[in-house]
């Protein structure tokens, strides 16, 4: 794969330097078949460094998850190698099985069929916590 062009998918752009590859293992690209490339510590007029993701393949992106990871990352939507588009990211007041309640005491980790879910609590710190036991997750 050519990592400068795509011919259908998505160039995720502007995330932070380093998170890359959590963004990468949260929307479970690392289960997919298709081309991948993250490339990470691109200098970056604006921030310095950051991390880009390609994906050559027109799948379905969990834009909840983005806006939880890096609300300020940019998915830009490439068409037959063109840009055709960018999604709006925001953080979402909820998240719902994307990360896990790290509190061993709260009833998540003894319930297994309960979905995991976190509100966000705080849009300007980015907190979330976890909807039954408030334990707060970054
Ligand atoms: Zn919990």
């Amino acid at each position: 794969m050519n990592v400068d062009s795509i011919k259908t998918g998505f160039v995720i752009d502007h995330i932070e330097a380093g998170v890359g590859m959590r963004l990468y293992h949260l929307l479970g690209l690392d289960g997919l078949d298709c081309p991948i490339a993250i490339i990470m510590n691109v200098p970056s007029r604006k921030m310095g460094k950051k991390d880009i993701i390609k994906i050559d393949a027109d799948i379905e992106i969990n834009l909840d998850v983005i806006g939880f990871v890096d609300p300020s990352a940019t998915v830009n939507v490439i068409r037959d190698g063109q840009l055709v588009g960018k999604k709006t990211i925001n953080m979402p007041d909820t998240l719902t099985n994307v990360i896990h309640c790290s509190n061993p005491r709260c009833i998540t980790s003894t319930e297994q069929e309960l979905p995991h879910i976190f509100k966000l609590t705080d849009g300007d710190k980015r907190v979330y916590r976890c909807l039954y036991c408030e334990a707060e997750q970054k």
